[in-house]
């Protein structure tokens, strides 16, 4: 059977690739090396020096922006081989992405951008949403190996799927910042979060923020940490990117992405995203419970 491999051993990258191993045999490689030798014990991959992952006929990638991406691809790019397939599940740049495809394209390397949607539950489950950018045909060629996906969508030629991922996390952020700030109010006229929350999520203002986000870890003060702050205050920065190419107005996504850049400067880059609530919470002086 065809190996495939995988880059990026992450919060999303390390439960995807074990999606992978239990239907392929699968490479694995990380910078922090330890982490490639825990998947190969936990899920039977096999743990790789880099130049190794060029065995594979189809490559993922999953760093934190396309910068990550094309590094690593220019230090594989001796021993890779033509007809390979590059699947970048990265939430990356489109423009970046088109000249790394580019760049790939010269050695007979296939780069699809393959970014995923569903946090790091729906990468444990294999639920994940995937949006892909490239050619029809490769999208079809590598869509059996995307053993993570829960629904698979070819959005467009390559950078279309980074577009697609920026607006997506555009719309998260403004969907729970706008729900932490009308939570506020609410708990301050003495209405519970829970109740509150009970009437919107079965009402027209619900949205993910409203009915996994908040209930399962501003109410109970959890505040697990699986998307950085960090990373999306980057996906929105892609956002303002594929918004000047439109040149159309984008007050609300504008003022948005300043809201949560002051909020990374606050907290720290490694906050959890949901965390952006605190803030909101340290100018309210009450908690949203
Ligand atoms: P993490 O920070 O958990 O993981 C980042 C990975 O990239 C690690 O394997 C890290 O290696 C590796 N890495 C970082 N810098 C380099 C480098 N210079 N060279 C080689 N490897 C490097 O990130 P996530 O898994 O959360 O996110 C990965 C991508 O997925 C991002 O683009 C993010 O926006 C996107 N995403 C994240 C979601 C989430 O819920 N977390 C949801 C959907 C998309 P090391 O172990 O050595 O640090």
């Amino acid at each position: 059977m065809e190996k495939v491999a995988f880059i990026g051993l992450g919060a999303m990258g390390y439960p995807m690739a074990g999606h992978l191993a239990k239907r392929f045999p699968t490479l694995v490689w990380n910078r922090t090396f330890a982490k490639a030798l825990k998947h190969q014990a936990e899920f039977g991959s096999e743990a790789v020096p880099l130049e190794r992952v060029a065995e594979a006929q189809v490559i993922f990638t999953c760093l934190p922006t396309t910068q990550e991406v094309a590094e690593v691809a220019e230090a594989l790019l001796p021993h890779l081989r033509p007809g390979t397939y590059w699947v970048d599940a990265t939430s990356g740049e489109p423009e970046a992405s088109r000249r790394l495809a580019e760049r790939l394209g010269e050695k007979g390397v296939t780069y699809l951008d393959a970014p995923v949607s569903g946090g790091t539950v729906g990468a444990e489950k294999g639920t994940l949403t995937v949006m892909m950018g490239g050619e029809a045909e490769a999208v079809e060629r590598v869509k059996p190996y995307l053993a993570y996906a829960g629904k698979v969508v070819h959005v467009g030629p390559v950078g279309a799927g980074h577009a697609v991922k920026a607006i997506n996390n555009a719309l998260l952020a403004v969907n729970l910042w706008a729900a932490g700030e009308g939570l506020l109010a609410l708990v301050r006229q003495g209405v519970p979060g829970e109740k509150a929350l009970e009437v919107i999520n079965a009402s027209s203002g619900r949205s993910n923020a409203t009915e996994n986000l908040i209930p399962q870890r501003v109410l109970t003060r959890a505040f697990p940490k699986t998307f950085a702050l960090g990373l999306l205050v980057k996906d929105l920065g892609i956002a303002m990117g594929v918004l000047e190419g439109a040149k159309d107005p984008s007050p609300l996504l504008r003022l948005t992405r300043e809201l949560y850049e002051m909020a990374k400067r606050e907290l720290s880059p490694e906050a959890d995203h949901v965390e952006a609530l605190k803030l909101l919470e340290r100018w309210a002086g009450v908690e949203i419970r």
